[in-house]
């Protein structure tokens, strides 16, 4: 192959990489650009399915998208991006394996790494709480609920008894309240396989630091919300701050305690800090990387030529005039029509063409609450309860990439609807050695030697001296 065809690098192949990536399968011709696609995993992830996975609804593996499976022209490294030198055009890559990183080299390089949870320095955060932005959370979160009703069900009633079973999620936006409804209508289901526990045992405590939830409806919607929540037994404390978590009790700021096994933590998100520190390109004050309507890095006044960002790693202006601050929110529907506009843009470019302006007005907001139960907001246009839920459903069934997928997640909510949501912990998947070794046989001990010489004193013994 000839060595002048342009070389496209994609960073991170979650919703805008593997956007990008697949339109651009579909726009190149051949040899007009090699593609190459780094994520350390192998799959791009759904994640407004992450609740519904940790509340037993859909399987985990169909809620990620095969990269190798579904990008058949990508070549796709198995690696981290930790350094970008636009300088000279080169991106250094840490594989998963091996110890050694190199540097790979592009003409034009896409940065789409995404988000990752944003803490705050409150002791015990980083020790005993979870996130919410990758399946491997989402399974761990449904496993824990799950082995601690196991736990609960043979433990007389006591703290250690309501610590197992309360659940405390931090942060009230979509997703937080997205997986504590979720969760809460898991461990309702669950209850009838649980005879010696009742529902009075649960404990579900979402904790907001502002005035009210879900910013992205209206306050009346928001309103509904709360008050659909507590009727099932589900409370939020507004205006409340976690100020600890040391050793699983949740400390509020209004001097209350909760001694809990989960905590989960969905209190906002940040720009991929490995990606944007380790790279020389523009970085705007809140930590992303400063991108035009094009999707080209840099500002009105300069391109950065040959860098490109798009989703939650980026700034990219909203020019619908509805964004925070003037920019996109870091959401999925951004981040898929970005991804696909990223690919036209690429090849218009490759081709001496001039790239179009991202411009897309927010759809609305749709959140699923539980089975049977929803929240939607378009506009002044808002709905709850059932018929928000087969919006919801509705929705991201036909927005999940690629037909193979959306046939298993609706499969999945088929045969729930059928036979009953999945109800197994598969927690000790965390030792899958534990059955072996149990009962593994070992080699014996080296057993002494029946002809080695006694010990020297023994030897030395007189026959006599009996
Ligand atoms: C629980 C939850 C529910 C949500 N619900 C909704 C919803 O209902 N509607 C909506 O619009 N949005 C929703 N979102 C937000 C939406 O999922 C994100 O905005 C979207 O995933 C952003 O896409 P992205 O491509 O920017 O990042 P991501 O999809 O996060 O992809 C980033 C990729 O980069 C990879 N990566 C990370 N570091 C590196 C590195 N160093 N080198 C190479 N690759 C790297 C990651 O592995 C990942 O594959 C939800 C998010 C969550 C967590």
């Amino acid at each position: 192959m000839s060595n002048t065809v342009p070389k496209i690098l994609i960073v991170g192949g979650g919703y805008a990489g593997f956007y990008t990536a697949w339109k651009l399968e579909k726009l190149l011709g051949r040899n007009e650009a090699e593609v190459t696609l780094v994520d350390p995993l192998p799959y791009m992830t759904y994640q407004p399915f992450l609740p519904e996975v940790a509340a037993g609804e859909i399987e985990p593996r169909h809620v990620v998208v095969g990269l190798r499976r579904h990008l058949k022209r990508t070549t796709v490294i198995a690696g981290k991006v930790t350094g970008i030198s636009h300088a000279t055009k080169t991106a250094t890559i840490t594989p998963i394996a091996g110890d050694e990183s190199f540097e790979q080299g592009y003409d034009q390089i896409v940065v789409t790494a995404g988000a990752v949870s944003r803490t705050f320095p409150i002791p015990g955060i980083a020790d005993n709480a979870i996130g919410l932005k990758t399946i491997e959370e989402a399974v761990a979160i449904r496993d824990r609920l799950t082995s601690n009703f196991d736990k609960a069900s043979v433990l007389p009633a006591g703290p250690e008894r309501d610590r197992l079973l309360t659940v405390v999620v931090v942060g009230g936006g979509f997703a937080g309240i997205e997986v504590f409804a979720e969760l809460r209508a898991y461990a309702s289901s669950l209850l009838k396989f649980y005879p010696s526990l009742a529902f009075e045992d649960t404990h579900f405590h979402l904790i907001e630091a502002m005035g009210r939830i879900m910013p992205e409806v209206s306050q009346k919607t928001s309103e509904w919300v709360l008050a659909d929540l507590a009727k099932k037994g589900a409370f939020v404390h507004l205006d409340t701050q976690v100020k600890g978590a040391v050793d699983g009790v949740v400390e509020l700021s209004t001097g209350e305690n909760l001694p809990t096994d989960l905590i989960i933590w969905t209190a906002g998100v940040m720009a991929n800090p490995t990606v944007v520190r380790g790279s020389d390109l523009p970085v705007e004050e809140r930590g992303r990387i400063r991108t035009r309507p094009d999707l080209r890095v840099g500002t009105d006044e300069e391109i950065v030529e040959g860098a490109w960002a798009a989703g939650d790693v980026s700034a990219v202006p909203d020019l619908s005039g509805g964004g925070v601050g003037g920019f996109c929110v870091p959401n999925a529907q951004h981040a898929v029509r970005q991804g696909k506009l990223m690919a036209k843009n690429l090849v218009a470019v490759l081709r001496g063409e001039k790239p179009k302006e991202y411009n897309h007005k927010n759809l609305g907001a749709v959140a699923g609450l539980g089975l049977y139960n929803g929240a939607f907001q378009s506009g002044n246009i808002a709905l709850t309860g059932l018929i928000a839920w087969f919006a919801h459903r509705g929705y991201h069934g036909l927005a999940m990439p690629t037909w193979e997928r959306k046939f298993r997640v609706i499969g999945d909510w088929m045969q729930n609807f059928l036979h009953g949501r999945e109800v197994v912990t598969l927690e000790a998947v965390q030792k899958p050695r534990a059955a072996f070794e149990e009962f593994a046989a070992r080699p014996r001990p080296a057993a002494p030697a029946a002809d080695a010489p006694a010990p020297a004193e023994k030897k030395a013994e007189p026959v006599a001296a009996k």
